[in-house]
């Protein structure tokens, strides 16, 4: 049953009263709680997926409210991931939202991905994106990655088996210079909403559109469609034949 909250929503065609039952049913992993994740998790929580998990192991630092919107200075030195189950399920009852105050580890990822539908990537660790990477390839989930640096954002939506996985792309990523990444504040948010609209479209059967690149000084958004290369490690069709052949 619909309620009044989903109205201005389902009235979107695409989307419609059965879509929206469709994002109840769905299940949403975002790993990382910061700039990205707390922005995507809210986005998620308030459209109606149905129940959303949100990882972190970090705090809420005063240098990361410059770029989030749910955290506050109370919140200083509190766990990220515990904060926003309880900040976000005060927003919608009707979700389930469970944070987990844990470290992602290739030991421990897939206990926690296993539930998912998809997986919002909220990190700002390469070898993190290739562990999520990796499990998805191999579990066939869906994930979004969303990545910022500077005054540029980037997203992708990785679909296993259909779109270019995020080794194929990996030498488009800019690689982290500084120890702490420099962001301007206002972009995670652009890159979150963005990534949620992937999220959406892949939760309701729809496919991605492409790794995009918003960059902040031209006003320009680009979409480059890559195709899958056959020889990348983790999605390669000729990496496959190789191993059917053994
Ligand atoms: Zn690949």
């Amino acid at each position: 049953m619909i309620t009044d909250r989903y109205r201005r929503q389902t009235l979107i065609k695409e989307l419609g009263q059965k879509g929206q039952e469709l994002l109840a049913t769905k299940h949403v992993t975002v790993i990382g709680g910061g700039g990205l994740g707390s922005h995507s998790a809210n986005l998620l929580v308030r459209m109606g997926v149905g129940s959303i998990d949100i990882i972190d192991n970090d705090i809420v630092d005063l240098t990361n409210l410059h770029r989030t919107s749910v955290f506050s200075e109370d919140d200083i030195g509190k766990s990220k991931a515990l904060i926003l189950e309880q900040r976000l399920q005060s927003v919608n009852t009707k979700v389930r939202v469970k944070g987990f105050n844990q470290k992602v580890t290739a030991k421990n990822i897939w206990s926690l991905v296993q539930n998912a539908d998809v997986i919002i990537d909220g990190t700002d660790s390469i070898p993190l994106r290739l562990l999520i990477n990796d499990i998805s390839i191999q579990h066939n989930i869906p994930w979004v990655y969303a990545g910022v640096y500077e005054t540029v954002g980037m997203v992708m939506g990785i679909h296993p088996k259909k779109t270019s996985c995020f080794r194929c792309i990996a030498q488009e990523i800019p690689k982290t210079k500084a120890q702490e990444t420099p962001v301007l504040g206002s972009l995670p948010a652009i890159i979150a909403a963005i990534q949620c609209n992937e999220t959406i479209k892949l939760l309701l059967g729809r496919q991605p559109s492409g790794l995009l690149i918003y960059n902040v000084w031209n006003q320009c958004f680009d979409t480059l469609n890559i195709k899958r290369n056959p020889h990348c490690p983790t999605c390669g069709i000729q990496k496959k034949n190789a191993l059917r052949k053994k």
